[in-house]
């Protein structure tokens, strides 16, 4: 493993993308031998991984597969739903619990764990022993929005390894804060987040957006940085990041070759139809082939631009389809070179996206 790299891989089929992370990154070697190895997962409400909101099962079959492959047998899968819903309806919801079986790996409700009080830069911090305890974490997140903090991803994500009663400090709390120092008290070893189709702005889900794409990094300030500009957000719309950063926990420094992409994404040929909200903001697109992480890219970008109040008037075009063609429109991505004006990148990313909406 490149330390302090983040690998990229795009497709549809989460545990074979989830092999070939860990192959290209050779995990195996990073974590001490006969280690315990605990995976925790988005199952924050009981919701169908395709609803946008919950770690798709394949992400944990392939991680099982790949650790038990290279002689690692004491891994869990360990995870607490949001205070509003249980656990194990989440986890037959999200398809764990065939995971878990077929592979013979036990699942805990981290909502019945013991707990130990940890000190952290804010305050002390309750967080549950299995979680603290565990040699090896491994993070799995769902990169997706959310309605309070903007962005979910590596850092917000190990808010499920507390009891219910500190998840409701972290709310009394303002949440920006202690998600900041909770990075510091339980660093996760290894990140591999699930952006096959995060949520746009909901983090229970119901718009979600086909990004089909995955990333695999050690450092979860770094990874959450990542993710910030893929949704066309600013640092500064995701306080707990820097902080976090300020507080020791990782870098958000990210240089151009700390990104190590292992393939190209493909044409969506049927990109899944759009409902609601994603419709409506793309109702004046023209795609033709459009791969799915060039029009998430639109549609954060799409999104983030309504959200502050600039208007789109141009035509807007993307996908392979526009290859060769000279639309007299804004261009969205590589294929679409030829049109009078272009944001360039294959994908591009949103936050270049909304740049070029707002000199529109
Ligand atoms: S630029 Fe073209 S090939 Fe690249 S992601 Fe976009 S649609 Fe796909």
């Amino acid at each position: 493993m490149n330390m302090k790299k983040i690998y990229e891989i795009y497709g549809s089929d989460a545990h074979e993308m989830t092999l070939a992370l860990l192959r290209a990154a050779n995990i195996k070697d990073i974590i001490p031998a006969g280690a315990s190895v605990a995976l925790k997962p988005n199952l924050v409400v009981a919701a169908h991984p395709e609803d946008g909101a919950t770690t798709h099962p394949g992400v944990l079959s392939g991680c099982i597969e790949y650790l038990q492959d290279a002689g690692f047998a004491d891994i869990i899968v360990m995870e607490g739903s949001w205070v509003g819903d249980r656990t194990d309806r989440a986890m037959k919801t999200a398809g764990y619990d065939e995971v878990c079986r077929h592979y013979h790996v036990p699942f805990y409700d981290l909502k019945k764990e013991k707990t130990r009080t940890v000190e952290t830069p804010l305050r002390p911090m309750e967080i549950t022993c299995r979680a603290l305890d565990t040699a090896f974490l491994i993070d799995l997140p769902v990169l997706k929005g959310h309605c309070q903090t903007m962005m979910t991803c590596a850092l917000k994500n190990l808010k499920g390894c507390l009891p219910d009663r500190e998840k409701r400090r972290f709310h009394a709390d303002g949440l920006i804060r202690p998600i900041a120092a909770l990075a510091c008290a339980l660093r996760p070893s290894l990140v591999i987040v699930d952006s096959i189709c995060g949520d746009l702005n909901f983090e229970e889900g119901g718009n979600p957006v086909h990004t089909n794409r995955m990333l695999l990094g050690t450092d979860p300030v770094q990874i959450d940085a990542y993710g910030c500009s893929l949704m066309g957000l600013q640092l500064e719309d995701v306080p707990y990041i820097r902080l976090a950063e300020q507080w020791g926990a990782g870098s958000t420094v990210i240089r151009p070759d700390d990104i190590i992409t292992l393939n190209e994404p493909t044409a969506a040929e049927c990109y899944p139809a759009p409902s609601g909200l994603v419709r409506q903001l793309t109702r004046d697109v023209r795609a033709d082939r459009a791969c799915s992480a060039c029009y998430a890219a639109l549609v954060r970008g799409l999104y983030q631009a309504r959200e502050e109040g600039t208007a789109v008037r141009d035509k807007l075009v993307i996908g392979q389809g526009w290859r060769g063609q000279t639309p007299d429109a804004l261009g969205i991505g590589n294929c679409c070179s030829g049109a009078a004006r272009c944001v360039k990148g294959c994908p591009p990313t949103a936050a270049d996206v909304l740049n070029a909406l707002r000199e529109l």
